[in-house]
Parts: structure tokens; C-alpha cells; sequence
């Protein structure tokens, strides 16, 4: 059974990381993987978390450098520049964290389960990684954690335009009664059903697949497949054959990503930290302990429950969402 330690004084890192093998990270080149904040969010992983876990590598001889990717949509983190100096002006430079800091915009191309993702150059050369990831909740897959801080954020632009797309319904007409649940359970009211006609919005579609999974008449379709399992395939990708930590921050959990800036509301109040080697179990773990907290929260928040990605996740072999929970 997995491992997963908890604890809630980010001073013990270094003790919860001894109960997995860190001794193979002396002498290694580690991305540290993290999303480093958006326009108008407050929420991301701050940049003193970012330098303990800075410090805690270096402790172990490795040579770790932040990380992340651009992204598809217009904005400061189209390109590399972009990023860098929004990363700055969020308090991640060399002086504050420790380290360099790396933004990737070309990637190779790797396959998992017969589709191609294309993994972000320092990612993909990388033998040891480390996730730092910020759990809040999530428009489209319910909650963003470890498995989605890698499928989405380690991929170049063109992997994530892919994958949103990819998920996108596709409408069967002759399998359609016009009952109108599609329409009723949309969150981005991206559907209208009328008495003799289905009509569909492609721009604020976002791919979540409640409407792929409200129909009972098979009547819609994913263009390609389910956005979550589209994450744990192309997480697969970034982390397999490699050495993986994950340190999960179940901290300012609001309703939207990082991405987000309008993410707010927190709609779960702060737990502490996880840490483990497997990222199925620390989403499930993360999932689990805000469960406790805030039962079923991002279903009854965002419509969309996350527990596919950890799902799918299992049944590509990225992890395990079996796990002994660990209290320091
Ligand atoms: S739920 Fe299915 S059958 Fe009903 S209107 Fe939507 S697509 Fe048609
Ligand atoms: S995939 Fe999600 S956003 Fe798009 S139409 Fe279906 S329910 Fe609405």
C-alpha cells in the first residue's frame, strides 16, 4: 500500500520526504514542477514554500530548479518571457527561492495508451522530479492536484489545446430525444434544447463531460475522450520511468484554479500538506481529507466529480489510490 504522510508545519519537509528513498536525488538535476500564479489570483504556491523545498533538495546534494510551461490562451504566460516576468513579480526570483527559474515552450513528443503528449523539454531530460502542487478546486475536472499540476502544466501549449479540445461533446442527432438534461446540467450553460432542436456553444464549452455523462441515450460523445482521462494519460507521460515526489498544499482551497483570477470563493478551510511518491495516492489522500472537512465540495461546487482522473489514473498504472495515511 502507497504512503502518504500528512502534516501541517511546512517545517517538517525534510521528515516527511525521509519516509520515501531521497538518497537517489544526490547529485541529480531536479525540476521542480509548480504553478507559479496567474494575473489577479492570490491563491498559488507561495515562494517560501517554493524555497523550503529548494532547501530541503539541496540538503540532499541535488540541484533543483522551479519549473512550469506556457499556456495556449492569450496572457503573460503565452510565451516564456511572458511567464518569467510574471513569475518574478510574484516573488519567485533566484534570490527569494534559491534557484533558477525555468519556463519550457517546446516539448517531445511521448505516448501513452496510443495518443502522443507532448512533455516539456526539461521534463522529459530529467531522471528526478519534484511536484509542488497547490490543491484548490477545478471548472472542469472538480479539483486540480498532483495528477493534473503534471497532465496539464507539464505539456507544451499545442498537448493542452489537445486535450481540451479533445473533450469536447460531439452530438449523435438520431439518438436524441430532445429531453433537455444535457441542457439542465451544463455549467457553463454551453447547451439549448428546444422543443425541436439541440444547439451548441463551442466557446464556452470547456470539455468537463457532465453533459457526456447525463445523457442517458447516448446521444453526445466525447470528440476523442474524457478530459480527465486525457490528464492521467498525459501526467503518465511526464512522470513514467522517473523518480517522482510529490508535496501536496491543501491550503487557500478556492473554488477555480490557479490559473483563475477570479477563483474565489475558499470553499474549504486550510488542512496542511501531504507528501508522497505516487500521485494517485495523494489526490485520493487530498481528496479524502477535504471530503472529511467539506463533504462532496467541488461536486456540489464546480458539477464535476474528480474522482475520474484518480479513476483513470489507477487504471493506466500512474499510481495507486490504495494508501496508508501517515501523521507526523
Ligand atoms: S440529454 Fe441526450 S437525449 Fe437529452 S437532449 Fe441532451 S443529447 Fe438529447
Ligand atoms: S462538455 Fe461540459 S461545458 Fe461542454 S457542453 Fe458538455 S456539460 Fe457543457
Amino acid at each position: 500500500m502507497t504512503k502518504v504522510v500528512f502534516f501541517a508545519d511546512a517545517n517538517r519537509l525534510a521528515e516527511a520526504l525521509g519516509y520515501f528513498g531521497t538518497k537517489g536525488f544526490s547529485g541529480k538535476t531536479v525540476p521542480i514542477k509548480l504553478h507559479m500564479g496567474e494575473r489577479g489570483n492570490k491563491y498559488f504556491p507561495r515562494p517560501e514554500l517554493a524555497h523550503q523545498v529548494v532547501t530541503v533538495l539541496q540538503n540532499l546534494h541535488a540541484e533543483p530548479f522551479l519549473h512550469d510551461t506556457t499556456v495556449a490562451y492569450s496572457g503573460a504566460r503565452h510565451t516564456a518571457l511572458g511567464y518569467l516576468k510574471l513569475a518574478h513579480g510574484n516573488g519567485f526570483t533566484k534570490e527569494a527561492v534559491g534557484c533558477e527559474v525555468v519556463i519550457d515552450d517546446t516539448g517531445v513528443s511521448t505516448v501513452v495508451d496510443g495518443r502522443s503528449y507532448e512533455v516539456a523539454a526539461h521534463l522529459k531530460e530529467a531522471t528526478h522530479l519534484f511536484a509542488l502542487t497547490h490543491v484548490k478546486g477545478h471548472i472542469q475536472t472538480g479539483m486540480g492536484g498532483a495528477i493534473k499540476n503534471f497532465g496539464m502544466g507539464g505539456v507544451t501549449k499545442e498537448t493542452k489545446v489537445q486535450i481540451h479540445h479533445g473533450s469536447r461533446p460531439l452530438y449523435q442527432k438520431d439518438a436524441c430525444t430532445l429531453c433537455g438534461v444535457c441542457a439542465e446540467v451544463c455549467p457553463f450553460e454551453s447547451i439549448e434544447v428546444t422543443d425541436n432542436a439541440w444547439k451548441y456553444d463551442k466557446q464556452s464549452c470547456f470539455g468537463c463531460g457532465v453533459c457526456v455523462d447525463a445523457c442517458a441515450n447516448n446521444a453526445i460523445r466525447y470528440k476523442d475522450a474524457d478530459m480527465q482521462y486525457l490528464l492521467a494519460c498525459s501526467a503518465k507521460a511526464c512522470v513514467q520511468d522517473k523518480d517522482v515526489l510529490y508535496l501536496s498544499e491543501l491550503k487557500r482551497i478556492a473554488r477555480g484554479c490557479d490559473c483563475d483570477p477570479a477563483a474565489g470563493p475558499i470553499i474549504c478551510p486550510d488542512i496542511g500538506y501531504l507528501v508522497a511518491d505516487d500521485p494517485v495516492a495523494i489526490d485520493q489522500a487530498s481528496l479524502d481529507l477535504i471530503n472529511e472537512v467539506k463533504p462532496q465540495v467541488f461536486e456540489k461546487i464546480n458539477k464535476v466529480s474528480p474522482l475520474k482522473q484518480i479513476k483513470y489514473g489507477e487504471e493506466i498504472g500512474l499510481g495507486s489510490s490504495s494508501y496508508e495515511l501517515i501523521e507526523l
